[in-house]
């Protein structure tokens, strides 16, 4: 049987999962989609349209170990080692590494820096370990892409006493980052080397700027709540609204928290729908509103990314609204025309591919062809 290293992406209520075999141009042998877990599960798998409904309820692990079952009734290969991606590395973990108990307890403790995604990516890791406790396992992080920026780029205007303790800038959507440099690297050498913007636009949002294919800004900072106005995320706040809101209109920690990760970003500015497909095929002025100040927003801060890099030569799209909503890169474009002219393309996001590449090289005899010119999807 062929080897294959295993990917997941777990979310709070998704876990998706792709198979590529260790052979040159890691091709893609399956993968696919839990969805509704801790309510109403259901599978897709990759090419497929239509979900499968499971009959049982699961929760995280149960999502796991069905995955696996599945993989091992269907896929006619042998997992050799998983890679997980996880959003928070914190400030010393900038490339993937192997996971054992010191660094999971690292992980653990950056919980509160992003309490949407973290949880959730090492409940995966530990729902593995106990099913399968030989089999390596690989953590890919989301801020490892940033972690050498310059300290303009990272810091909060905030005392050195507050800074000291690792209140900082430090970014996400880096695997997304990571595919797209390479990409860039393969496709288009030129801009590669120049200076670039990407807008990662899918529920959650983001900018990087991009030179010779390293982050030197991106616009999150120490969570995923930072910068762009997102599906349901508020991006950019004045800081004070924050103080005001538990101050003057007595709203718990916790009621800010659920507001500002949950309820805001497009969701709360069109009383609508957090999915932008919705939204444009609403035809009510709050839904129009939404998509407007999302556009203006984005396009803002793509001219601040750019001052980052001291010029643009090209911007590129990703992320289920990058790829699909032209309406929405239209306004974005249309908003940014006063500039010198700069190229605009449209790359699919790939954060899979992207961690198995850095993953199968350090798994022990490999000698592998990397380049990722295989088909970015199934
Ligand atoms: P995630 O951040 O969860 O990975 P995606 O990158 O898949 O999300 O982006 C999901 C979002 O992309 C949806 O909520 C929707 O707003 C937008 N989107 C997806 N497909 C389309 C489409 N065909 N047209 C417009 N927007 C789309």
């Amino acid at each position: 049987m062929s080897d294959a290293l295993l990917t997941l992406n777990a979310g709070s209520s998704s876990l998706k999962f792709r198979l590529f075999g260790l052979q040159d141009g890691l091709p893609v042998l399956g993968g696919g989609k839990i969805t509704g877990i801790g309510g109403n599960p259901a599978l897709r798998l990759a090419g497929e349209t239509d979900d499968r409904p499971l009959s049982r309820d699961m929760d995280m692990p149960d999502a796991v170990a069905f995955m696996l079952e599945w993989l091992e009734g269907h896929a006619g290969c042998h997992i050799s080692a998983a890679a997980h991606r996880i959003v928070h590395g914190g400030p010393n973990l900038d490339q993937c590494v192997q996971l054992d108990p010191s660094t999971l307890d690292v992980l653990k403790t950056l919980i509160p820096l992003a309490p949407l995604h973290q949880p959730h990516n090492l409940a995966a890791v530990d729902a593995l370990a106990e099913s399968h406790p030989g089999l390596a396992q690989f953590g890919c992080f989301d801020t490892a892409f940033h972690a050498h920026r310059e300290r303009v780029a990272t810091a909060f205007a905030l005392p050195a006493h507050i800074r000291d303790k690792g209140v900082r800038r430090y970014g996400f959507h880096g695997l997304s980052y990571a595919w797209i440099a390479r990409r860039l690297a393969i496709d288009h050498p030129e801009l590669h080397g120049g200076r670039v913007v990407v807008a990662h636009l899918g529920n959650g949002a983001s900018l990087c700027a991009m030179a010779n294919g390293r982050s030197v800004d991106t616009t999150m900072g120490l969570t995923a709540l930072d910068g762009l106005p997102m599906g349901t995320r508020c991006g950019a706040l004045d800081p004070g609204a924050v103080l005001y809101m538990q101050r003057e209109l007595g709203l718990s920690l916790d009621d800010v928290e659920r507001l500002l990760y949950q309820d805001s970003g497009l969701k709360g500015l069109s009383g609508i729908s957090n999915d932008v497909r919705d939204l444009l095929e609403s035809s009510s002025p709050d839904a129009i509103f939404a998509l407007d100040y999302f556009a203006r927003k984005t396009a803002q801060q793509i001219a601040a990314m750019a001052v980052s890099l001291g010029g643009l030569d090209g911007l590129v799209f990703t992320g289920g609204i990058g790829e699909n909503a032209t309406p929405v890169r239209e306004r974005i474009l249309a908003a940014l025309a006063w500039l010198p002219p700069f190229r605009t393309l449209v790359i699919p996001a790939d954060e899979e591919r992207a961690m198995a590449l850095d993953v199968a090289p350090q798994l022990s005899g490999r000698s592998l062809r990397l380049d990722p010119d295989q088909s970015s999807c199934v």
